[in-house]
């Protein structure tokens, strides 16, 4: 049995890619570990400025860390309007403004009310934006992957809906007039950004893992 370890705390993330991986797992005999399965294994600072350095640093780190493949991902939503920001800063738009130890729905919330306020004069035509989310793969032996997944859309002027985190009650999707926060799970998995990602990791994954 190979471990694939995803390198997140984030047991949703965990599990959003143990379902995607399962055909996969039952071929090839993979099981999917999160990075908490390794509490030595580092933790990474994101330093760099793209989704794809980031989740670089992440995969890179935890392969050479446990000796075992890794796949990290790292997301954002992008405005086309702020030049692609927030990005990478998305978790942190609004700095510690609802403070540092803050818990996360709070500091979700100032972030997205921050985007809201910032682009309040801007048109509805001008308000399109994409959620991003590049997915590395790292083999022990230092070969290294990268796909992108992306979903494209507009930003409400007040948020709707319940469900999913984030900026998701502002965002809704090309083609629909509902936020990705009125989406159900499954719903959202089959367009996200991420499950995107994860899906195009699929066959890389199958051709590292056979070889
Ligand atoms: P991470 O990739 O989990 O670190 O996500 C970074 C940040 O991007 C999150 O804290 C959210 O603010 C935003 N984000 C990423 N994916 C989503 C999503 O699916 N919905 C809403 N916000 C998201």
């Amino acid at each position: 049995m190979t471990r694939l370890v995803l390198a997140t705390q984030n047991e949703h993330k965990v599990h959003e890619l143990r379902q995607i991986l399962a055909d996969l797992a039952e071929e090839v005999g993979l099981e999917v570990v999160g990075a908490s399965d390794f509490p030595d294994a580092p933790d990474v600072v994101e330093s760099e400025v793209t989704f794809e350095g980031n989740a670089r640093l992440k995969a890179v780190a935890v392969a050479k860390a446990t000796g075992l493949p890794s796949v990290a991902d790292d997301s954002g939503l992008a405005v086309d309007v702020l030049g692609g920001s927030p990005g990478v800063f998305s978790a942190r738009w609004s700095g510690t403004h609802a403070g540092v130890d803050a818990p996360r729905a709070q500091r979700d919330r100032a972030n997205l009310e921050l985007l809201l306020e910032q682009i309040g004069d801007v048109p509805d035509e001008h308000r399109s934006a994409a959620f991003v989310c590049a997915a590395v793969l790292a083999m022990p032996d230092g070969s290294v992957e990268s796909v992108e997944g992306r979903v494209t859309g507009t930003i409400r002027r007040e948020p709707v809906g319940d469900n999913g985190f984030g900026y998701d009650p502002i965002f809704v999707p090309d083609g629909d007039t509902r936020s990705l926060a009125q989406y159900t799970d499954v719903e959202k998995n089959a367009i996200s950004h991420r499950g995107l990602a994860f899906r195009a990791m699929v066959p890389i994954l199958r051709e590292h893992l056979t070889r």
